[in-house]
C-alpha cells in the first residue's frame, strides 16, 4: 500500500517579484502532487527565525533573513507519494549552479543565496515547517487527485 507524505514549499520573494508563481506551481501539479494549502504572506523576522532556526548561528543568516523578509512569499503544502524527496528533487541543489538541469533552481536562479524556492528536507522538518505557516484547519484534505485514483486502482490488486 502506498502512503502519502506532506511537505512544505515556499516560493521566495524573488520568485514572486519576477512573476514565476504560476509556472512553478504548475510543475508540482503536473507531477500529480496535491496542493492542500496555500497562502501569500509577508515573513517577519520572528517567522524567519522559527523557519530557519537551524541556521541562526551561520554567517549567512543575517542575509537570509533580509532576503526572505524582502517581499511576500507563497507558502504551500503539497501531498503525495514520497513528496518530500520528490519535491526536493524538483527544486534541485541549494546552489543553482550545481542543481540538475531542468530543476526549478537551475531554471530560475543563479546564486545559492537567492535560490527562489524552499522545500522541506525531511518528513520531520515538513511537519515542523507546516505548523509554523498553517493552522490544521487551513489544510484541505477532502479531495482526490488523479494520482491517488490511479494508485488506488493498482493497489487493489496487492
Ligand atoms: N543559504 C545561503 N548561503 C549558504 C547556504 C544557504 O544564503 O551558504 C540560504 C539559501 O537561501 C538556502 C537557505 O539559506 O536555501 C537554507 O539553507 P539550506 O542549507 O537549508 O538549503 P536548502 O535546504 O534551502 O536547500
Ligand atoms: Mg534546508
Amino acid at each position: 500500500m502506498h502512503t502519502e507524505e506532506r511537505t512544505f514549499v515556499a516560493i521566495k520573494p524573488d520568485g514572486v517579484k519576477r512573476g514565476c508563481v504560476g509556472e512553478i506551481i504548475s510543475r508540482f501539479e503536473k507531477k500529480g502532487y496535491k496542493l492542500i494549502g496555500m497562502k501569500m504572506l509577508q515573513v517577519t523576522e520572528e517567522i524567519a527565525a522559527k523557519h530557519y532556526e537551524e541556521h541562526i548561528n551561520k554567517p549567512f543568516y543575517p542575509n537570509l533573513v533580509k532576503y526572505i523578509t524582502s517581499g511576500p512569499i507563497i507558502a504551500m503544502v503539497f501531498q503525495g507519494y514520497k513528496a518530500v524527496q520528490g519535491i526536493r528533487h524538483l527544486l534541485g541543489a541549494t546552489d543553482p549552479c550545481e542543481a540538475d538541469v531542468g530543476s526549478i533552481r537551475a531554471d530560475y536562479a543563479q546564486l545559492k543565496e537567492y535560490n527562489t524556492i524552499h522545500g522541506s528536507d525531511s518528513v520531520e522538518s515538513a511537519e515542523r515547517e507546516i505548523a509554523i505557516y498553517f493552522k490544521p484547519e487551513e489544510l484541505c484534505t477532502n479531495y482526490k487527485n488523479m494520482m491517488e485514483l490511479v494508485t488506488e486502482d493498482i493497489d487493489e490488486g496487492e
